[in-house]
């Protein structure tokens, strides 16, 4: 219902096009190599090339399988955060596992990267994941290593693989495209934390992407679309519209959040609600994404169900300020949404909200 704020404090923003960048650069490299090539090409990128990665062509599809590795640096946050934490602390390095980049966790990182025979910049990029990712985690195991995994499978991060864990990393290996055996080892770390799946070439070759995770995947690469990192009123990490789209990319679902009408489930984005989206980046429509299925909304919102964004800033304008957003409810309502709302409804003078039936 409420739009937050502005979003994303300048150093979000500035990870968030570092990562579109670093998606664009990967996509090029991908759609040059052989899709069964592309973890070999991630390996040879140094951690230092995300600082000169330029936007490049892109548009196969199946370049969407490359994996692109969070880079993490002083100031990031969030689950990536946790579970490079997580993982300097299985390797007997003290560092709290808080979530944010500071000091102690970038002195642990390059503490980690000179014993690992890396560069020391105390910056988390492919090589440095390469080398916190190398253990094998199966029924049984404990510790931080396990919570490292439970933070990307969205689960309570207890330490413990039990048979909780076990079924999730099941799950998710088959969604994946992976062995389904529930042991956890580079191909699935890869695939959780870079979103890498094997390419699985189909006859016909480069259809458009119609599930609704491959769409998740094609949307993060669009620079147009960005997703806010917080709520308007009520404080949620994990339901935020940056981790809904990114954890439907993994193909965990998107988190409501807990102090909504529905309290903390995963639910699945609509298809046709992303492909719009993709339409509407492909349109030149730059957009923020104020809320997917997180932050609180009337009772039977269809937000709850994955089937409505709202839309707070359009184009580098806010909703009510001059942002074009007659345009693009009307685009909307062009592309199968039939419950369009904005300026002039009730409780709508500040961002927009599209939704599916
Ligand atoms: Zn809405």
């Amino acid at each position: 219902m409420a739009p937050p704020p502005a979003n994303a404090t300048p150093t979000r923003k500035d990870t968030l096009m570092r990562k579109h960048a670093r998606n664009l650069l990967l996509h090029s490299l991908a759609a040059t190599l052989l899709a069964g090539a592309a973890l070999t090409a991630v390996s040879t990128t140094g951690d230092e090339a995300s600082a000169s990665a330029k936007p490049a062509a892109h548009g196969a599809t199946n370049a969407t399988k490359a994996a692109s590795w969070p880079v993490l640096k002083t100031g990031s946050r969030g689950t990536d955060v946790f579970t490079a934490q997580h993982l300097l602390a299985a390797r007997g390095h003290t560092v709290k596992a808080d979530g944010a980049y500071g000091k102690n966790t970038a002195a642990a990182v390059a503490k980690f990267q000179k014993r690992a025979g890396l560069r020391v910049d105390g910056v988390v990029g492919p090589k440095t994941w390469a080398k916190l990712t190398a253990l094998t985690l199966r029924t049984g195991a404990k510790g931080p290593a396990v919570k490292a995994l439970q933070r990307q499978l969205g689960l309570h991060p207890d330490g413990i693989y039990g048979n909780k864990t076990y079924n999730a990393v099941r799950g998710f290996q088959t969604r994946s495209g992976l062995k389904t055996d529930g042991v956890v080892g580079p191909k699935t770390w890869t695939a959780l934390i870079a979103g890498h799946t094997p390419a699985k070439p189909k006859p016909g070759g480069t259809k458009p992407a119609t599930t609704a995770i491959a769409l998740a995947r094609q949307l993060l690469t669009k620079p147009g679309i960005t997703y806010a990192t917080r709520h308007a009123k009520t404080v949620d990490s994990a339901s935020t519209a940056y981790r809904n789209i990114h954890d439907m990319a993994k193909g965990i679902g998107a988190a409501t959040s807990p102090h909504s009408h529905v309290g903390s489930k995963r639910v699945q984005l609509d298809p046709r609600m992303l492909k719009a989206l993709i339409t509407l980046a492909d349109s030149g429509y730059r957009l923020q994404i104020s809320e997917f299925v997180g932050g609180t909304h009337s009772k039977k919102s269809r937000h709850y169900r994955g089937l409505s964004f709202d839309a707070n800033i359009i184009n580098g304008k806010h909703v009510g300020s001059g942002a074009p957003h007659k345009k693009v409810m009307n685009l909307c309502r062009t592309l199968g949404a039939t419950e369009v709302l904005g300026p002039g409804n009730k409780g709508h003078n500040t961002h927009i909200h599209c939704a599916w039936k």
